[in-house]
């Protein structure tokens, strides 16, 4: 069995056709422009290029957004202070802190001060709340990215077996308990993974859904699935230079070997990144469409 590649690439650009015609629509009938702002601390490369990408998506379609870019030794209280401003400025819907931030700033707190109406990264501990009871919310938007591309490609997550790798707050718990959600696109009986599991294989071995979310290239090898997984990769590994310069990239579970047995997969890259940033304009076309009253 040769595994049907789940494109991350073509079911954002999708959903990206939808939300420009959503937001063009919202600015003819309301005269409402959602707007983000993003927000960097430092200078770390792999931080700009994803706050790049985020600002260059938005502009594309229709968002207004705005990038601020402050020094690695920017006090804590001068970042509380302008999330204190955006939070109080009306032409701003979503506010998004890139992370990590620099050791000297508490992150939690910085969290914390986003108005949770303008939490389009989903991270403040109301939205994360709400989520896990259900409630109608800011999703993360990677898990929320998973849930898409599992959605429209079909595949059905009632009663499955579903292994996620790894419980970090931004993906692995998140998405664990979506899966678990009594809804469509949940219903799915969860097990989660990490350092202390005693044996990893025997867990996804009898998985239908393997959601790898670890920080380890390639880890997830074709001896630890059984035939016809779906598998999401979420995994971002540099793995080396290309002779120009440029990233190689890998998952959390080897491509090659696993498609072989596999019945969906997504690659890397083109597979969960592209859906990340694209579930953070729905997320502001949301947070602009709440404060309008409009939902
Ligand atoms: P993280 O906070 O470092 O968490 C990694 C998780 O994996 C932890 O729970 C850790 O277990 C577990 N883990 C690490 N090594 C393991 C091993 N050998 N065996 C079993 N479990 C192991 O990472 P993250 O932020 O969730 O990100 C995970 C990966 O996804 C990274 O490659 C990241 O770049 C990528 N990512 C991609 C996107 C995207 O949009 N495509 C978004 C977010 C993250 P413990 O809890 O026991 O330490």
């Amino acid at each position: 069995m040769t595994a049907k590649i789940i494109s991350g690439t073509e079911t954002a650009k999708a959903i990206r056709e939808e939300l420009k015609i959503e937001i063009a629509e919202l600015k003819e009938k309301h005269n409402v422009v959602p707007g983000l702002v993003t927000i960097l601390v430092g200078e770390d490369p792999a931080s700009q290029s994803y706050v790049s990408a985020k600002n260059k998506t938005a502009h594309a379609l229709g968002i207004h957004s705005e990038q601020v870019t402050l020094a690695a030794d920017t006090s804590e209280q001068e970042l509380l202070n302008l999330i204190e401003k955006y939070n109080n400025d009306d032409k701003i819907h979503g506010i998004l802190v890139q992370l990590p931030l620099p050791k000297h700033i508490n992150e939690a707190k910085v969290l914390y001060t986003i108005n949770p109406d303008k939490d389009v990264d989903g991270f403040h501990p109301v939205n994360v709340g709400k989520m896990v009871l259900g409630e109608q919310c800011y999703l993360p938007c990677t898990p929320h990215g998973i849930l898409e591309l599992l959605t429209r490609s079909g595949v059905n997550t009632s009663g499955a077996e579903v292994v996620v790798i790894g419980r970090s707050n931004i993906v692995g718990k998140p998405i664990s308990n979506l899966m678990l959600q009594k809804r469509d696109g949940g219903n799915a009986t969860v097990t989660i993974c990490h350092t202390r599991t005693k044996d990893m294989a025997a867990h996804t071995k009898r998985a239908d859904i393997i959601i790898a979310a670890v920080g380890v290239p390639k880890m997830v090898t074709a001896d630890m699935v059984k035939d016809g997984v779906v598998v999401i990769d979420v995994g971002v590994n540099r793995i080396g230079k290309t002779a120009d310069g440029k990233a190689i990239l890998a998952g959390d579970v080897d491509f090659d070997a696993v498609k072989e047995k596999a019945a969906a997969i997504t690659p890397v890259p083109g597979g969960v990144g592209p859906m990340t940033i694209t579930m953070l304009m729905k997320n502001t076309l949301q947070a602009a469409k709440q404060a309008a009253g409009l939902i």
